[in-house]
């Protein structure tokens, strides 16, 4: 099966300055990938070279097994990439319907829409009159989630999910994501340290310096971590 995502010797920088120094990654169809790391660890750096925001300068950037090194984000997008960036990007002076209407671009209908996205967010359903600004964060991040949904992508991107939220909502986001993939969809989750995710990705890698220090099923992930923290690794 060819992998959705594959990174090969991933560098970037920041004019001079290096801050990926070789990265490897890749995520098959309905794989759940987590990259944890600590701040300035270079993970948001990495989203920003797969959404094609930085061209890495060296390495290979493969999407769906073509290489898509400098291409421009809306080749990646035609590619069934979708980044939900940090911060969400939902509009909050419009009500979750309206968020939803605008991605008919994409060739589904309104209502196809609205069944998608209540089918994996209930909870949107009761707040669809509702201006989006005035619903929780958790909510917001639901809202996000299922207008990347209505996109189809086939690989989608995940900052910072669980940032500022409760650990129910959370797990409700990440069940919703969780289902996402069982439907053929690769997901990269970008993450601080985050237990939670680690539930629900097949796959983690930590990322710090720049570099993959560490990478296994989540199971032995998790098991590292602990170690970490409790100073024995
Ligand atoms: P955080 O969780 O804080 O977002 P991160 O793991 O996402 O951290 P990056 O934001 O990718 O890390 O930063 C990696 C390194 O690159 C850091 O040393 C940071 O200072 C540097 N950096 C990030 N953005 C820029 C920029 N626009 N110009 C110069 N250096 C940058």
């Amino acid at each position: 099966m060819t992998p959705l995502l594959q990174l090969r010797d991933i560098h970037a920088a920041y004019d001079e300055i290096e801050v990926l120094h070789g990265i490897d990654l890749t995520i098959a169809p309905g794989e759940v990938v987590a990259a944890l790391g600590p701040n300035g660890a270079g993970k948001t750096t990495l989203m920003r070279v797969i959404s094609g925001e930085l061209e890495p300068t060296r390495g290979d950037l493969l999407v769906g097994g073509r290489r898509m090194n400098g291409a421009a984000a809306s080749d990646l997008a035609r590619a069934g990439l979708c980044t939900i960036p940090e911060g969400r990007g939902v509009f909050p002076n419009l009500t979750v319907r309206e968020n939803l209407w605008m991605m008919t671009h994409r060739g589904m209908s309104r209502s196809a829409i609205e069944e998608a996205a209540y089918s994996y967010f209930p909870r949107l359903e009761d707040r669809r009159t509702q201006t989006a600004g005035t619903m929780s964060g958790g909510e917001q991040q639901m809202l996000a989630v299922a207008r990347a949904v209505s996109t189809r992508p086939s690989l989608l991107l995940l900052d910072e999910l669980s940032m500022g939220l409760a650990p129910l909502v959370v797990n409700e986001l990440l069940t919703a994501v969780g289902k996402l993939a069982d439907t053929g969809v690769a997901i990269l989750i970008v993450e601080q340290f985050a237990e939670a995710v680690l539930k629900f990705a097949d796959h983690a890698v930590i990322i710090s310096h720049g570099r993959v220090t560490a990478s296994g099923t989540s199971a032995l992930i998790r098991e590292e971590l602990r170690n970490a923290y409790l100073g024995t690794a």
